[in-house]
């Protein structure tokens, strides 16, 4: 079986002049180019875990670059390779077929090859790796935060999280229905759309080196996130929880708290959350435009240790639960 599946993918994987040797060898063989650091990022996605169990075959591929991607991007590298095991129930061509149109989509908008993986019987399964270049020096890390930077975030927050609550619990948009109908199915589209595809912000992370002092990506929940930043660079930081930016969407499904909630510590993001000086404003915001994504300025970084969320009176605000953690009861 696996000899067809590898065909198949094979047939289909991009092409990058920089590829010596890609699929159908022992290993594939890369051209570094002169000068250039290489960035390396592994995920790994598990059926039932980091996906619904019913998740469309092209969302799983989608989803299972994109993760990966977005590790890159909080490096502010540029992508260029990437490996992917598969580990299937059984050979179903038509999955296979579905799940290379998904992630060889996304492959292709950022001149990704994919130059070789592993096929095993299994249960669902998707481990990829993703190589990126980045100059010397300029990969982002999330060591580098320094007390009176700026926190900021991309995108919005708390959708993805929103989108999996409302699989769970329809009922959970606690009857907050300012819309019609239309509109209620409308937003949750969207939300689980949020969920399924997430839009890694290469973009905005290349242009992040040399501005930002810090960042990462945003997969277990804003507050738990911007807490490895913190102790990476022994600093503490403090977020407004009402600045956090809330799609339209978030909005007309979730009331207040909710939604609080689920943007401070809801997982699976993949937004940048990062940290630059107060005189570098007008750039972030400028790099934010050309990239078209939003760029919200929601905290500070502080001298001591730990995220301190608060609300817009200064009272403390913490959520039910801070983050996802795997091996949680
Ligand atoms: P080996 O036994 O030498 O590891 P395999 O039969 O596993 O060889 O793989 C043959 C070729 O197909 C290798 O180049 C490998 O990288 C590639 N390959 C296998 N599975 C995948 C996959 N899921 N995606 C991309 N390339 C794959
Ligand atoms: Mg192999």
């Amino acid at each position: 079986m696996e000899f067809d599946l590898i065909a198949r993918i094979r047939a289909r994987a991009g092409q990058r002049d920089d590829v010596e040797l890609g699929i159908g060898d022992d290993a594939a063989v890369l051209r570094v180019p002169d000068g250039m650091h290489l960035v390396v990022a592994t995920d790994t996605l598990n059926a039932g875990v980091h996906f619904p169990a019913a998740t469309a075959a092209a969302d799983i591929g989608w989803k299972a670059l994109a993760v990966n991607l977005s590790d890159l991007a909080s490096m502010a590298a540029q992508p260029a390779w990437c490996t992917l095991s598969l580990s299937l129930p059984q050979a179903d061509v038509d999955w296979i077929d579905g799940f290379l149109d998904g992630f060889l989509a996304l492959a292709a908008q950022h001149g990704v090859a994919l130059v070789g993986g592993d096929t095993t019987r299994g249960p669902l399964s998707v481990c990829v790796t993703a190589h990126g270049l980045v100059e010397p020096g300029r990969a982002l890390r999330r060591d580098g935060a320094r007390v009176g930077d700026d926190v900021w975030v991309t995108g919005s927050l708390g959708d993805a999280a929103a989108a999996l609550a409302l699989l769970a619990a329809p009922e959970s948009a606690d009857g907050h229905r300012t819309e019609a109908g239309d509109a209620v199915a409308g937003a949750s589209a969207w939300l689980r759309l949020r969920l399924d595809r997430p839009q890694p912000r290469l973009a905005v992370g290349a242009a992040l080196a040399g501005v930002a002092h810090a960042c990462i990506d945003v997969s277990d929940g804003l507050l738990a996130d911007l807490g490895h930043v913190c102790a990476a660079s022994g600093v503490g930081a403090e977020v407004r929880v009402d600045a956090l930016p809330a799609s339209d969407a978030l909005c007309a499904r979730f009331g207040h708290e909710a939604r609080r909630e689920l943007q401070a510590a809801g997982g699976d993001d993949y937004e940048l959350c990062f940290t630059a000086p107060q005189d570098r404003r007008d750039a972030v915001a400028r790099i934010g435009l050309e990239a078209a994504v939003a760029v919200t300025r929601i905290g500070r970084i502080v001298a001591g240790d730990g995220v301190r969320a608060c609300d817009d009176g200064g009272r403390t605000w913490r959520p039910g639960r801070t983050g996802y953690a795997h091996f949680a009861d």
